[in-house]
């Protein structure tokens, strides 16, 4: 397909290479084949987004913008979304290796992501509140925080953009987006759309580079009033180091080792296809993933028995390919990372059930490719059930009673999601109720739309993204109170 991108940082309003003119070759996980080179920029052009953003904060029109204007260029970045839909699903699976049907599944939802927000925009006014004081008017207003640096990872690229984008802007903030430095093609495409769209100059700048020097420099920056960062714990944790100089607001959405629970009780084929559904998609890298499989003992052997049947039918290949059900892990490095967490798997003394290692098939080598693993005899003390391996790799445990299923889904770092699959409603909800997790599904997995809350308990995160509180991370909350009938004290 032929796209036609500029390959370049946005700074207040300016498409610009790097500063130093340094670049970054982007590539393409199936192959190894360079797809794209674009600027990597360091601090020197972050500084520069940041004065920009600041500028367009303090003495531009943009947060006084009445907030219809403002929805009606995000429903408008919405409508420039669906209109290149094939376009950036292209780009997207080009620069992932998800499925194109993946990719055009993210479009949609990214799109209507634009349009929520762009709905709620005027819809975040004050109200007014009673006042103890007589004569008197007292009202609580919504303002945006100020200058938003907006942190990416490579998995979900631009929805996870796309999260942070809408609500910032329906809200009248400007920002500094940086996706991640591998994955950048579809955010740079957007960026060129929310231009078309109107979004005046200095509001909304790219800056395209790594997390050590772009991402660094905005999360210490005191110019930036708040981070919404999406990535791993160990980057999280340094953000939140880093964003202490000045106090920034801070949202952050970690990562996931999310439970998976089967009863005896459940509706057997589909527990079993949303078991794969819930971990399988873009080759497990989905920080809701339902890794952590718990297993009622009496159905186990035969549900393990069906999963790896289904398993060893997965088709293997690139996103382009129409047959492909799934595609590779994002880099050499992430696959090295994968290996070793199965090599851990092994060691400790866990049982492969299917998979455990690359694809024979000659045409997958170039890629990163790893196959979808299923490890049984998994204890809850050993490190592969309980760190996050983002990448195709289920873990089974067993459980003989239902506090014991919720003791084993709670025992984790994090708390990000979990699944309950049973045709007990009672018996779902009172689970549900005891997990300590920002989403659960009954009977469902890996399900999630703009209007519903998404965020982590625990070490899963802080703060949420989507439905109306993903709007109040982007926003002040003031008091204003007016004496109608002042009179002086004449305490002093
Ligand atoms: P990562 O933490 O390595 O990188 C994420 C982003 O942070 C990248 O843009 C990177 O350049 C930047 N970064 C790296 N070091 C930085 C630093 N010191 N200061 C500022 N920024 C820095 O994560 P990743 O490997 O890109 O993504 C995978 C992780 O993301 C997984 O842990 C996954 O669970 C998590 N994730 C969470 C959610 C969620 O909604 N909770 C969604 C998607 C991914």
């Amino acid at each position: 397909m032929d796209v036609n991108l500029t390959l370049k940082n946005y700074i207040n309003g300016e498409w610009v290479d790097a500063k130093s003119g340094e670049t970054r070759d982007i590539i393409n996980p199936y192959n190894q084949e360079v797809i794209a080179t674009v600027p990597e920029a360091d601090e020197t052009d972050t500084k520069e987004a940041i004065a920009a953003a600041r500028e367009a904060f303090d003495n531009g029109e943009w947060p006084e913008t009445p907030a219809t204007e403002r929805g009606a260029i995000v429903r408008r970045i919405a409508e420039l979304i669906e209109r290149d839909k094939e376009e950036l699903a292209y780009l997207e699976s080009l620069d992932t290796g998800k499925t194109m049907d993946e990719s055009r599944g993210d479009m949609d939802d990214i799109a209507g992501v634009f349009r929520y927000y762009a709905e709620l925009a005027d819809k975040n006014g004050g109200e007014l509140i009673d006042s103890p004081v007589p004569n008197s008017v007292s009202k609580v207003v919504h303002e945006p925080v100020g200058v938003c640096g907006q942190i990416t990872p490579w998995n979900y690229p631009l929805l996870q953009a796309s999260w942070k984008l809408a609500p910032a802007l329906a809200t009248g903030n400007t920002l500094i987006m940086k996706p991640s430095e591998i994955t950048p093609l579809t955010t740079i495409k957007t960026f060129a759309l929310m231009e078309e769209a109107g979004v005046p100059k200095g509001v909304a700048n790219l800056v395209l580079g790594a997390g050590a020097t772009v991402g660094n420099e905005l999360s210490t920056s005191n110019d930036v009033d708040l981070i919404s960062f999406t990535g791993g714990i160990e980057t999280g944790k340094k953000i939140m180091q880093a964003a202490s100089g000045n106090v920034k607001k801070l949202a952050l959405e970690l990562g996931g080792k999310n439970p998976n629970v089967i009863f005896a009780d459940a509706d057997f084929d589909l527990a079993v296809d949303q078991a794969l559904n819930g971990v399988f998609f873009h080759a497990g890298q989905i920080c809701s993933a339902g890794t952590r499989l718990i297993v009622e003992e009496s159905i186990h052997d035969a549900f393990v028995e069906a999963l790896v049947e289904r398993v060893k039918k997965f088709r293997i290949g690139s996103g382009f390919d129409e047959d492909t059900q799934m595609g590779p892990l994002i880099s050499a490095e992430h696959l090295a990372k994968v290996e070793k967490y199965v090599e851990t798997g092994r060691k400790e003394g866990a049982t492969i059930a299917v998979g455990g290692g690359r694809p024979e098939d000659p045409e997958l080598q170039n890629g990163f490719f790893y196959l979808p693993t299923i490890f049984t005899g998994c204890t809850t003390d050993m490190n592969i059930v309980q760190e996050e391996a983002f990448g195709p790799i289920i873990t089974v445990e067993t459980f003989t009673s239902e506090q014991e299923a919720v003791k084993l889904a709670n025992d984790s770092i994090y708390g990000l999601a979990g699944g309950v699959f049973t045709q007990d409603t009672v018996k779902a909800e009172r689970c549900a109720a005891k997990m300590r997790m920002g989403t659960v599904w009954i009977n469902e997995f890996n399900l999630y739309f703009p209007h519903a809350p998404w965020g982590g308990y625990k070490q899963s995160g802080i703060g949420r993204e989507l439905g109306r509180l993903g709007i109040e991370e982007y926003t002040e909350t003031k008091h204003i109170f007016q004496n109608l009938k002042p009179e002086p004290l004449h305490w002093f």
